[in-house]
């Protein structure tokens, strides 16, 4: 059975799969496109339709339409109603995976069931967590979850000979920016420090457009009241986009626009487009250096390749940039496609692994075993050995620790909290850091609460509300102990980024094993939402 890979982007999604050929096939849409835009328009109580037609219908029913949910993902409380039904980032989600998948049911002969979906390498674990169960509801079995510059790598990987080689990936998309260093040695693919920030992409440029235009409506046509349609705005969002995709390959556009009677016509020029926007770009450059630096401090000095992706990396002032400031020569290969394609190679390699038997020795698999599995996905026993040899690990994404008193602490707040962290932002995963000591901070304590933090700026700080909780461990049942009892406390992280959090209570030696609870849906919340999506017809 196939296994599909998907890149569930902020403003684009797209679903891919390597053909019997060993060839990587992206399913287009009905509207004949490779890239859907991640846009749900909740028609009625029983029909959405995603893609170009709902970011369409977002210039006449915003309120009608969502996008750039993944900006929500993991974010814990965020419902939208739409014909009274309450809806989550991840339901939302888990409509826009339902379209990709009818897209390749229609197309091929093919059944959707095991996917790989793609997610910002820097995600936390609520967000990582909230993907994995929009594949659940609907209706996928998610087989893992790969970071999208790791899936850009395999695919760059695929393309090129294959030799050992470190890798910048600098991924400027619709909604979000991120770069990471990757380091290729033989058959393992390993990322070396990851920096990203989703409050940054293509639809900031497009919202500087659209203000432009605006402004320039507004100077001919004063009385016009333009500003207050919602439909006027709306539109000129859409067109900003269109515009600034022009601006990639002319050097000006002109645009008409009318409104009630009123006219303007306008020439943006790539020049000027550049100018209004270059404190953006200069984000992008300012993280860029951040990730060299962290790199350099883990002993990466030296980039072998500055791999482009997303689709605003089309814009010629990043490849211009990138050149000026850090004499990088850039390439651009499918931008808005190498992270589906990647994840594509990524599902295979999975279920290469699921399919054999000795998993944790794959290198020595049975030749029978290989063979059984060549047969069943099509594809070279040489290949399967291959896969089944391949290792990617990652970083831990975000600092994460527990909340204690330390009044003394700078970064103390008025309760004298602080959040200590415990493990680092790019520890390389597994990470298990040693064993932190701690002493209970009230008399007579029956009970001992861990709230478990995960950094939540992009720079690390002790300060509690320079992070997010994610959760809580509590050890209860504890004789009344006196004030200054010693916990040990151990947090790991395994290689998919699951977090562990353990608790030693050592007068009475009580050992207890915190099961952190992520904040996010429950089980049943997820089944729930399952059946909820299951009942919508999905179109485009
Ligand atoms: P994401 O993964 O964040 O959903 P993509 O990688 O698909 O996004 O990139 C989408 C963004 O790329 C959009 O903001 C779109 O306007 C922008 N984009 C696509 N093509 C071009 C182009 N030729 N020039 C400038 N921006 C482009
Ligand atoms: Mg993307």
């Amino acid at each position: 059975m196939t296994t599909f890979g998907i890149d569930l982007g902020t403003t684009y999604s797209c679903i891919a799969h390597i053909d019997a050929d060993g060839r990587t096939v992206i399913s287009k849409n009905a509207d004949g496109d490779e890239v859907t835009p991640s846009a749900v328009f909740f028609e009625s109580a029983s029909n959405v339709i995603v893609g170009k037609q709902a970011k369409l219908v977002a210039k006449i029913s915003p309120d009608q339409v969502v996008t750039l949910i993944k900006r929500s993902m993991g974010q814990p409380g965020v419902t939208l109603t739409f014909h009274g039904v309450a809806h989550t980032p991840e339901s939302i989600s888990a409509l826009i995976l339902k379209e990709l998948v009818q897209a390749v049911e229609q197309t091929t002969d093919e059944k959707v069931t095991d996917v790989v979906i793609t997610v910002p390498a820097y995600f936390g674990i609520r967000e990582r967590e909230a993907t994995r169960n929009a594949g659940v509801i609907a209706g996928l079995n998610v087989l893992n979850l790969v970071p999208e510059p790791v899936a850009a790598a395999l695919h760059y990987e695929a393309l090129s000979a294959g030799q050992d080689q470190t890798i910048l990936v600098y991924d400027l998309g619709g909604g979000t920016f991120d770069t990471t260093v990757i380091q290729m040695r033989g058959h393992d693919i390993s990322v070396v420090c990851t920096e990203g920030d989703h409050e940054l992409g293509g639809a900031d440029w497009d919202e500087r457009i659209a203000g432009w235009l605006l402004e320039r409506f507004m100077a001919d046509n004063p009385e016009s009241g333009a500003q207050q349609s919602e439909e006027f705005l709306q539109q000129l969002a859409n067109e900003a986009e269109d515009i600034k995709r022009s601006l990639s390959r002319m050097e000006a556009k002109g645009h008409s626009m009318s409104f009630d009677g009123g006219k303007a016509r306008v020439e943006l020029t790539r020049v000027e487009l550049e100018r209004m926007t270059a404190d953006l770009l200069d984000r992008t450059f300012q993280m860029t250096q951040r990730t060299i630096d962290t790199a350099r401090q883990k002993g990466v000095t030296t980039f072998d390749q500055v791999l482009l992706v997303g689709g605003s990396s089309r814009m010629p002032a990043v490849v211009a940039g990138l050149r000026e400031r850090f004499g990088f020569e850039p390439r651009l290969t499918d931008p808005e496609s190498a992270v589906a394609k990647g994840a594509a190679r990524f599902a295979l390699i999975e279920s290469v692994k699921i399919a054999l038997p000795d998993r944790d020795d794959r290198t020595d698999a049975e030749p029978a075993a290989v063979s059984v599995v060549a047969a069943q996905l099509g594809i070279s026993t040489e290949q399967v050995e291959t896969l089944a040899a391949k290792r990617v690990t990652s970083v831990v994404p975000r600092a994460f620790g527990v909340q204690v008193q330390n009044k003394r602490h700078p970064d103390a707040d008025g309760d004298g909290n602080i959040v200590d962290h415990i493990l680092r932002a790019n520890d390389a995963l597994p990470a298990k850091p040693p064993t932190r000591q701690y002493y209970t901070s009230s008399p007579d304590q029956t009970e001992i609460e861990l709230p478990v933090y995960e950094q939540a700026g992009e720079v690390e700080s002790a300060r509690v509300d320079a992070n997010r909780q994610i959760g809580t461990g509590l050890i209860s049942g504890l004789p009344p102990l006196r004030q200054g009892s010693p916990i040990d406390v151990f947090v790991e992280m395994g290689e998919t980024g699951a977090l562990r959090v353990r608790a030693v209570e050592l007068t009475t030696g009580r050992e207890a094993l915190v099961e952190l609870q992520v904040d996010g849906l429950t089980q049943a919340e997820v089944a729930q939402a399952r059946i909820a999506v299951a009942q919508y017809a999905v179109g485009n």
